[in-house]
């Protein structure tokens, strides 16, 4: 339902928090976050309001991290649960994905996790596209070539919104069918599934087009298809006030 995602030098727990906020408006029936820190994954993830998660980052504090994903979830597939909770991981807990919409063919793309003895925590459509992902990685690509060619396996709606841990300095999206929109900061940026999600830190945004992967770091933003081929976004300031 809501997507936020950040790199930079702030506290990327806050940032997306903060995000989380701005997108409350939209509804939901779960949250979660992801950091990446010191080569390390580190999730929580809670059904209910966005209080209940604070309340467990209160109790169990989230490592001092600067690149971080987020999600509130609205529950498709799966109960609105803890462990039905945005962000997913992999096999190894290696990729966190968070994730708006709807995969069509995952009971396809299931048979094929189960194939490979990979046991799903989870009842989302969700948790497959991790694996995939995770699966991708763990042969010694990269996160964007992963991404790129899981996307080509997925139908249905989607926004995902990735990390690894063995690449703490770039975080890589995708879209079709679902918003994605990268708010550009000064040695930092953002995504979100709409402006909300950044307002409060830049105006200056790209909007990403069908089929699109987005590759962030802390100085650059690159956009290509699926294929990985380059193409333009619409760059646009945004002059409203929430
Ligand atoms: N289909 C996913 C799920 O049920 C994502 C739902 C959403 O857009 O929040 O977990």
């Amino acid at each position: 339902c809501g997507i936020v995602g950040y790199i930079g030098p702030r506290a990327a727990q806050q940032v997306v928090l903060d995000g989380l906020r701005r997108l409350e408006y939209r509804g939901y029936d779960s949250a979660g976050i992801a950091v990446v820190a010191d080569g390390a994954l580190t999730v929580r993830k809670r059904a209910g309001k966005l209080a209940n998660l604070e309340k467990v980052l209160d109790e169990s504090p989230l490592p001092d991290a600067h690149i971080g994903i987020g999600h509130t979830r609205w529950a498709t597939h799966g109960q609105p649960n803890d462990v039905n909770a945005h962000p997913h991981t992999g096999a190894t807990r290696r990729i966190a994905l968070v994730h708006n919409g709807i995969i069509e063919n995952f009971a396809d793309l299931r048979l094929r996790i189960e194939a490979d003895n990979h046991e799903l925590t989870s009842e989302t459509d969700t948790e497959i596209v991790a694996h995939l992902l995770e699966l991708q990685v763990r042969s010694g690509i990269d996160l964007t070539t992963a991404m790129q060619r899981v996307c080509q396996q997925l139908e249905g709606a989607f926004t995902l919104v990735a990390i690894d841990n063995a690449d703490p300095e770039t975080v890589v999206a995708a879209r079709r069918n679902s918003p994605l929109v990268v708010g550009l900061g000064d040695g930092e940026n953002f995504l979100g599934s709409d402006v909300a999600a950044f307002i409060e830190f830049t105006r200056e945004a790209l909007e990403l087009g069908q089929d699109q992967i987005v590759v962030m770091t802390r100085e650059a933003v690159q956009v290509t298809d699926f294929a990985g081929s380059p193409v333009e976004a619409r760059r646009f300031h945004v002059d409203w006030d929430l």
